[in-house]
């Protein structure tokens, strides 16, 4: 096992990861930016480094400074957690080269899921459902024009190297395909720099559905069953739920089956959650993300394992040690994203967090890096904390989050929890009864309602 691990990251991840390795009785060493001097991952932390300036691309961004800190303090392997370097398969390799080990899959399936047409050839030769669309990249618009009359109205053009919902069009007819094409792909050269862009048929009523699997070394491969996170708004996921409310467990043993065989066939190894649109009991993959996810917490809570200490173990070269069969799952989990923005705007809004408090209580988890008095920098991500409750029932779990949720105290700054308290309270989501483009619509009705 591992004496030292270094967490390239910050925030609830960073101090997730660093609980992790304190439990297992491995040092951890926290890389922190300028504006992050301060920040509760590098109070916890065994040692720090300061890597660069506020700017993510000086510091958390930054390859050499990340491998430099892991070299000086002596650490045996990096956790990237999610964002930042978690999915570059350059840097994975740049680890592995100085001779130390990347907690996370290796580089070439990396760089296969990065590149969601690749990601989507191997789906489909490996016998996974996918979502129908174009055979590879698309070269013209007259290609284009092909698929989607093939697929029928409405279409979506994709980035083959999206991310986080940019590079995304939908077109609802033939005369909106043109400008879906080119904005599509002026996103995608600007947010990654690459224009390649690919098609989907847009599903209108679809939930996300989401797998977590496991792989070690060994061959073995399991999964942890599924996560809904069909609360989105922008594409960007809000409340997160496992299990999903329109699933049973045949359905979620059937899909498990073929993915993990899949997985198997590949060599895959680590963590990894792939992403599935669910419409009409169908299931459609869309892409496959080779880390931890944000809402890793919910599937924890219903499987009652702790993903971060297997990924480690696995990294170490432990076989997982458990096969399917003993993987049980209980109860429901839900999680709430709590961000610092404008709850209907969404605007963001970084400052000082004059006072916090935590909810507590029965099946209460709170993944967070606020205190009292500690300044939200501008320069991240919004997020600042995940409520997470579990309870026997889903109806117990809502129960739970609406309780916890009263009792959590963020001030200073405004978040998004009067937005996740309406969420809990709307009869559609008690009834389970909601797709991927719900949400938008209940914050636009909200704004509406308060605006009147
Ligand atoms: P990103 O990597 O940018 O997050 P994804 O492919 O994971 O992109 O898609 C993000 C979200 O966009 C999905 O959760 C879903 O809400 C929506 N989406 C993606 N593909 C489709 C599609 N073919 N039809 C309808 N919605 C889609």
């Amino acid at each position: 096992m591992f004496g030292k691990v270094l967490i390239a990251n910050r925030g609830e991840i960073a101090l997730r990861v660093h609980r992790a390795c304190q439990e297992m009785g491995i040092r951890t060493v926290a890389v922190h930016s300028t504006a992050d001097a301060t920040a509760m991952h590098v109070r916890f932390a065994d040692e720090s480094v300061c890597i660069g300036p506020p700017a993510a691309r000086d510091s958390y961004l930054n390859m050499a400074a990340v491998i430099s800190a892991a070299m000086v303090t002596g650490a045996d392997a990096i956790h990237p957690g999610y964002g930042f370097l978690s999915e570059n398969a350059r840097f994975a390799e740049m680890v592995e080269a100085h001779g130390l080990k990347f907690i996370g899959p290796a580089p070439e399936h990396i760089r296969m899921m990065g590149d969601k047409i690749a990601a989507k050839d191997a789906m489909r030769s490996l016998g996974v459902p996918l979502v129908p669309g174009s055979m590879g990249a698309l070269e013209t618009l007259e290609q284009a024009r092909d698929v989607a009359e093939a697929v029928k109205y409405p279409v979506l053009i994709k980035a083959a190297a999206g991310g986080g919902g940019r590079g995304m069009k939908v077109a609802r007819s033939a005369d909106e395909l043109e400008e879906a094409w080119s904005v599509a792909r002026t996103e995608a050269k600007a947010a990654f720099g690459d224009d390649s862009v690919y098609l989907e048929k847009y599903l209108d009523r679809p939930r996300h559905i989401e797998l977590q699997v496991l792989a070690d070394t060994h061959g073995n491969v399991v999964h942890f069953g599924e996560r809904d996170c069909s609360l989105q708004r922008r594409h960007q996921k809000l409340v997160e739920e496992a299990g999903s409310p329109v699933l049973d467990a045949a359905a979620r043993d059937a899909l498990g089956a073929t993915v993990t065989a899949g997985l198997s066939k590949l060599g895959y190894r680590n963590a990894g959650t792939l992403e599935f649109l669910w419409q009409d009991g169908q299931f459609a993959f869309i892409e496959m993300n080779t880390r931890l996810q944000v809402e890793h917490p919910v599937t924890e809570m219903v499987c009652g394992i702790d993903l971060v200490k297997e990924q480690i173990r696995i990294a170490a070269g432990e076989a997982l040690g458990y096969g399917q069969k003993d993987i049980l799952f209980y109860g429901h989990a839900i999680e709430c994203r709590i961000t610092a923005e404008d709850p209907e705007s969404f605007a963001p809004n970084p400052g000082k967090v004059t006072t916090y408090h935590a909810p507590g209580g029965l099946g209460v988890r709170v993944d967070s890096a606020l205190y009292s008095g500690y300044v939200v920098p501008p320069h991240y991500d919004s997020l600042v904390a995940k409520l997470i409750v579990h309870a026997p029932t889903r109806a117990e779990a809502i129960g739970r989050m609406r309780r916890a949720l009263g009792e959590m105290v963020v001030a200073g700054i405004k978040t998004t929890l009067p937005l996740h308290q309406a969420v809990m309270e709307a009869p559609e989501f008690q009834d389970g009864d909601y797709t991927i483009h719900w949400l938008e619509r209940f914050v636009s009705d909200r704004n509406t309602d308060a605006a009147g």
